[in-house]
């Protein structure tokens, strides 16, 4: 995407927000910053090497995007609102490239970024999308996650403002807790190490005993059961994410 399609949703975010100068310029330059100074990502090369390399703008990963996403939310819970949004614009800049079909082989791409471009921003769709929003970082993954490229340039501007107003609102949201969510994890977490964890190195334990009594190495990968079951404790997860969005608990 262009650069001043991710300046120009930039903008209409900050007027429907009424953000000042200040931090409006952050949002901008932030949203073109991944072009200007990229992130890069850590790959395996063919013989094994390893290389580093610039981060796929079109195919970032979840995981990179929300990394931007949590450093935002930090930022604005210790009331560092510059620094949040500088973040935020750079999670936006992937989603809003993500928006865009490259098209095969990317033979279309240059024309329809300048199609994109020539459009105005749907202010009624970012205004939408940042009332709409859940404060949650559950929300904010799916949010990601439902990011399509469109061959339409009308689509692909629609689909970028969506996904960017859901995400700035979703982090800039309530600062506080919602009701009821800290005593949820503690029970959550009560049985997570009560039963979860007993359960799951039980079974670690059952599969090393094997391993050793049958000298059986093939056993002794059971041991890795018990990380397994661990994981399947899934509402404690969940709420230990979701706790940790408001740097509580
Ligand atoms: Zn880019």
């Amino acid at each position: 995407m262009k650069w001043r399609t991710h300046t120009a949703i930039a903008e209409a975010i900050a007027e429907a927000l009424g953000l000042d100068r200040r931090l409006r310029r952050a949002l901008s330059s932030g949203s073109i910053d991944p072009d200007r100074y990229p992130d890069v990502t850590v790959r395996v090369g063919r013989r094994g090497r390893t290389y580093v390399a610039r981060a796929p703008h079109h195919n970032p990963g979840l995981r990179l995007i929300m990394k931007h996403v949590w450093k935002a939310r930090k930022s604005y819970l210790k009331g560092d609102d510059f620094e949040a949004l500088r973040s935020l614009g750079r999670a936006l800049h992937y989603l809003q490239d993500m928006s865009v079909s490259k098209g095969i082989l990317g033979l279309s791409h240059d024309s329809k970024e300048d199609e994109v471009a020539s459009l105005s921003v749907p202010v009624k769709v970012v205004e939408e999308s940042l009332s709409s929003a859940f404060c949650s970082p559950h929300y904010v993954e799916e949010t990601i996650k439902h990011v399509r490229p469109q061959k339409d340039a009308e689509k692909a501007l629609e689909e970028a403002c969506r996904a960017s107003g859901s995400i700035v609102g979703a982090v800039l949201g309530r600062k506080n807790p919602p009701e009821g969510l800290v005593e949820e994890f503690t029970q959550a977490r009560r049985r997570y190490w009560r039963r979860t964890i007993p359960v799951a190195a039980t079974a670690s334990l059952l599969f090393l005993m094997l391993a050793l009594a049958t000298c059986n190495t093939a056993a002794a990968l059971g041991a890795a059961s018990g990380y397994v079951i661990q994981l399947l404790d899934r509402k404690y997860h969940y709420l230990r994410k979701e706790v940790e969005w408001y740097s509580v608990g």
